[in-house]
């Protein structure tokens, strides 16, 4: 993960880039901010910490990136760099019947952070666990491992790193053995907290970290009406289907960048659905198209025989875009998909 994939954010960005260029990396910092947001960041902040080649620009809005391109910068961003340790929140599963804790489910969290490039949610990770009823914690257990982790003689020599991924669901216990860590940190080591909630933290712990906030990538409001006129143009191109305009509009959708294609998809996929039941109860939709015809019309065509297929595509669509899919060919695959279920109404 380079600073440079992340969606604005760059007076943070330009502020982490200088305390690691200042050699004053506090052993234990917290990013407070949806994980969402801040989890690429911790994320970039690891990669540049132990770039072999740290890039500085004296243009553009990134003062500074890793290069992407030394081992470790190629282990972090796989994430198997053996100093990098992960906690997490996690509960009983069918595969871990009693005292569940990070260790036990390490290839996943990986994986899961991989799939989402560190901007998956907690609920999103609970699917993945198949633990969506369960409320996860951070426990004792996984201080023993935090403990073990980072008492071990680095691998490459150089930081030991740990990430406390949703820090707000530790328990007691485990934020009582954190604090004896945090009072005589070992040389050499970073804890990483990323937390949600500022409420839930343990003040004798927010006193021991060094807290840096983040607000949220880009507003919602403003993506919405971004993305409602691109909805919207791109829904007319799947009625006439003109290659050359369709090809056009296409373009249009794979030049936003992963996140923001997602969250297109997943305003499309609501959009679909409240037009669907709207529809269905009788109500009006309004797609606020500016187009009064076309927004009168429009939710019509979503019925019982084609809403299913939609909501297949728009998924499939966004899986791949999760997946790192080319963003071009995952759209263009996506209206032929959409066009054929809207014919079927
Ligand atoms: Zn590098």
């Amino acid at each position: 993960m380079q600073f440079k994939d992340i969606v604005g954010q760059r007076d943070t960005i330009n502020r982490l880039t200088s305390i690691i260029d200042s050699g004053r990396v506090s052993h234990a910092q917290m990013l407070l901010g949806e994980a969402a947001t801040a989890m690429p960041l911790v994320w970039a902040y690891l990669q540049y910490l132990c770039c072999e080649n740290r890039q500085h620009h004296d243009h553009g809005d990134l003062r500074a990136d890793s290069c992407d391109d030394c081992p470790s910068c190629k282990k972090i961003a796989s994430l198997m760099h053996p100093d990098l340790h992960f906690i997490f929140p996690t509960a009983t599963t069918s595969k871990v019947k009693e005292k569940p804790w990070s260790g036990e489910f390490q290839g996943e969290f990986r994986d899961f952070m991989l799939q989402t490039q560190g901007s998956g949610n907690i609920d999103d990770w609970y699917e993945t666990l198949g633990i969506e009823n369960k409320q996860g914690l951070i426990r004792e257990l996984d201080a023993d491992g935090v403990v073990s982790d980072l008492s071990l003689k680095a691998y490459e020599g150089g930081w030991r790193m740990m990430v406390i991924w949703m820090a707000e669901k530790m328990n007691e216990s485990f934020a009582n053995k954190l604090l004896k860590t945090l009072e005589e940190p070992l040389p050499g080591t970073l804890i990483m907290l990323v937390s949600e909630s500022d409420e839930r933290m343990l003040s004798t712990i927010k006193s021991r970290v060094q807290t840096l906030r983040v607000e949220s990538g880009t507003r919602k409001e403003e993506n919405n009406a971004e993305f409602a006129e691109m909805l919207v143009g791109w829904l007319r191109m799947l009625f006439k289907l003109k290659m050359k305009e369709l090809s056009a509009q296409v373009d249009k959708m794979a030049s936003l960048n992963r996140e923001q294609l997602k969250l297109f998809l997943q305003y499309a996929l609501k959009v679909m659905r409240d037009c669907f039941l709207n529809s269905a109860a009788g109500v009006e939709c309004h797609l606020g198209s500016g187009d009064e015809k076309f927004d009168a019309q429009f939710p019509r065509m979503i019925t019982v025989n084609n809403i299913e297929l939609m909501e297949e595509a728009l998924n499939d669509a966004i899986f791949a875009v999760e997946r790192n899919a080319y963003a071009k060919i995952a759209m263009m695959e996506l209206s032929f998909r959409m066009s054929k279920a809207l014919k079927k109404r």
